[in-house]
């Protein structure tokens, strides 16, 4: 038993050094993250497009702008991932915002370190120290913990990382004979970095195209998994309400409603997100979402009886 004790202190103690060195180390990652794209795209322009393509001919051109679209997609959803708040439950309930009041009334989960509700798919960062509405996990590339608010960027920044990688992997294939050894070392030194990448965060990028096409975070996965079992053993089939189906989780992660969301959810560009995080829209409310559209703001507003009964009775309490 007290070797058990000793255990779990010892544990406890690893765990607040990791998470320790986790906030201390994040500009350190950041540094490194920037320096290595930074060394890459220099290589790029000053060695690689010069040796594959005439000076200014069509196809010097083409390839230097669609690396110069790479990389600007690359560093605009990097730092807006650093620098968007991912949100936080509400400090102060206000009882104008039906949203509060129902989060107070019927919120079951509590956390005790904040002292706030923790809605739905809200989890308590450790490195951070606060509770992250739709968190999906604590970044240290980005030293920024990945939620509601910055989800996209996170997923752009690896989507275009991705790409910007396949491609660069592919424009530093270059024959190497009869080149300066200075030059040859600088285009290796590419190729290696751009492959080796691309195939780290191959498996990464479509594992979150999974998460999103079935409405899932990586924590809730997790979670969605225990619960999975557990109804098995019961003899049921389990289903999670927030899939929505891919097309409308899509949208609803990116913020991207219009009829070409198709194209703008890869777009540069800072989206306000109407989803306050608190609540998010189940596979019975879908029919719902889908005659609201274009009329009123679904995720703003009480959607199931218990909730608007709540929110009539409840707006003296809060
Ligand atoms: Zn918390
Ligand atoms: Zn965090």
């Amino acid at each position: 038993m007290a070797a058990m004790t000793r255990l779990c202190r010892y544990l406890i103690f690893c765990e607040k050094i990791i998470e320790c060195a986790l906030r201390i180390s994040g500009p350190l990652y950041i540094i490194i993250a920037t320096t290595i794209i930074g060394a890459v795209v220099y290589v790029y322009f000053t060695a690689i497009l010069p040796l594959r393509c005439a000076p200014w001919s069509a196809s010097f051109v083409g390839h230097a702008s669609f690396g110069i679209s790479l990389v600007f997609n690359i560093l605009f959803n990097y730092f807006h991932c650093i620098f968007t708040d991912p949100g936080t439950p509400p400090d102060v309930m206000d009882p104008e915002n039906p949203k509060h009041v129902t989060l107070a009334q019927h919120c079951r989960r509590w956390c005790k370190k904040c002292r706030k509700p923790k809605p739905t798919f809200c989890h308590h960062c450790q490195v951070c120290n606060r509770c992250v509405l739709r968190m999906d996990h604590h970044c240290p590339w980005m030293a920024n913990c990945v939620g509601h608010r910055n989800y996209r960027y996170f997923f752009l920044f690896l989507f275009w990382l991705w790409l910007g990688c396949l491609y660069s992997t592919f424009m530093s294939r270059v024959p190497l004979r009869g080149f300066k050894s200075r030059t040859r070392a600088s285009v290796v030194f590419t190729f290696i970095i751009s492959i080796a990448i691309f195939l780290a965060i191959s498996f990464l990028m479509f594992w979150h195209v999974y998460l999103v096409c079935t409405g899932q975070t990586t924590i809730e996965f997790y979670n969605n998994q225990r619960d999975r079992m557990a109804e098995k053993r019961k003899g049921k089939v389990w289903k999670n309400e927030y899939n929505l189906g891919w097309r409308q989780n899509w949208q609803e992660v990116f913020d991207e409603r219009g009829p070409y969301w198709w194209i703008t959810w890869a777009l540069p560009r800072r989206v306000p997100h109407t989803n306050e995080g608190l609540f998010y829209p189940t596979t019975d409310t879908l029919d719902k979402l889908r005659v609201s559209e274009g009329k009123e703001d679904f995720a703003l507003t009480p959607q199931t009886s218990t909730e608007q009964t709540a929110v009539s009775s409840a707006k003296d309490i809060v």
